[in-house]
């Protein structure tokens, strides 16, 4: 008998895949890019690569959103040849008579430093990751909530700017318009930020760093958003911890000042007087460990 969970982390950017053990460490794992067409047989590929002849007990899946964890499937945003995709049921193919879970990436990541990071001993938290988009999910009392489809937790599609900028989402002035990397950079440049054309989130931060106005008042923007965000989200669901990862967040005190800021101004309630905000500590393999968390309890 094995005690070993495979992990599937299926995002828009890259497939990463993982033998995880019971205490929650990642035994091998492999990753590669996601291909525009086909990505099935790249996930095939990284699972079996990662898989070789070992036996599994479960196997936990962690993908981009939209997902519909009822029916197993995914269509992930930046990913548009999979539409409502089988995922849950063609990875099961693959594992028969074994238990396979799938929950959205940001219920995942929460999952993932709930159990192993910078959430472990809390009960009730929203972890964010603060990338190229802005992605949550939620741990209540103890599990992970993941609402009627699968999504709830979504915290990057909470409006902070109802009469801002549009969104991938259709809707507008979302804190992902605000606080994701790109749309960083972008208000930067508009404000009269002078960068090279590759310029990302870390170049803002060396400049932010470095004393640049422009720079430091977009970490100041997206800072204030996720704070707002957060606090919103720490209402409505008794919340005493937010987990932020992602690359943006590497920016550190850059960007958890105004968090904190903004939580003492919007997070005035008595039951949010305990409310913290947390650096993730598992960084890209929190998705992973997620994911293996999904099934921990099944198997
Ligand atoms: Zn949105």
């Amino acid at each position: 008998m094995t005690d070993l969970v495979l992990a599937l982390d299926f995002g828009g950017t890259k497939i990463a895949a993982a033998l995880v053990d019971p205490f929650g460490s990642v035994v091998r794992s492999a990753r590669v890019p996601t291909p525009s067409s086909n990505p099935w047989d790249a996930v095939a590929s990284v699972i079996s690569s990662v898989v070789q002849d070992s036996a599994v007990a479960g196997v936990g899946i962690a993908s981009a959103g939209p997902v519909d964890a009822v029916a197993g499937t995914v269509s992930p945003i930046n990913v548009p040849s999979w539409r409502a995709f089988p995922l849950r049921e063609s990875v099961a193919s693959l594992f028969p008579g074994v238990p396979v879970e799938l929950a959205g990436d940001g219920v995942c990541m929460a999952l993932g430093e709930h159990w192993r990071g910078a959430g472990q001993g809390s009960t009730f938290m929203v972890g964010l990751v603060v990338s190229t988009g802005v992605g949550g999910g939620l741990v209540l009392d103890g599990r992970p909530f993941g609402g009627r489809t699968g999504n709830a937790g979504h915290i990057g599609h909470i409006v902070v700017e109802p009469d801002g900028l549009p969104c991938t989402c259709g809707g507008r002035g979302c804190v992902e318009t605000v606080a994701s990397g790109p749309r960083m950079v972008a208000w930067a440049r508009r404000a009269g930020w002078r960068a090279p054309d590759d310029a990302d989130a870390a170049l803002l931060a060396a400049a932010a760093l470095a004393g640049e106005e422009i720079p430091q008042e977009a970490f100041e923007r997206a800072g204030r958003a996720v704070g707002v965000a957060i606090a919103g989200a720490a209402a409505v669901c008794d919340l005493e911890l937010a987990v932020i990862g992602g690359g943006v967040a590497q920016a550190g005190e850059l960007l958890f000042e105004p968090v904190r800021r903004a939580l003492k101004t919007h997070a005035g309630l008595s039951y949010l007087g305990g409310l913290e905000v947390r650096a993730a500590e598992l960084g890209g393999e929190a998705g992973l460990v997620g994911a293996a968390a999904l099934v921990r309890q099944t198997v």
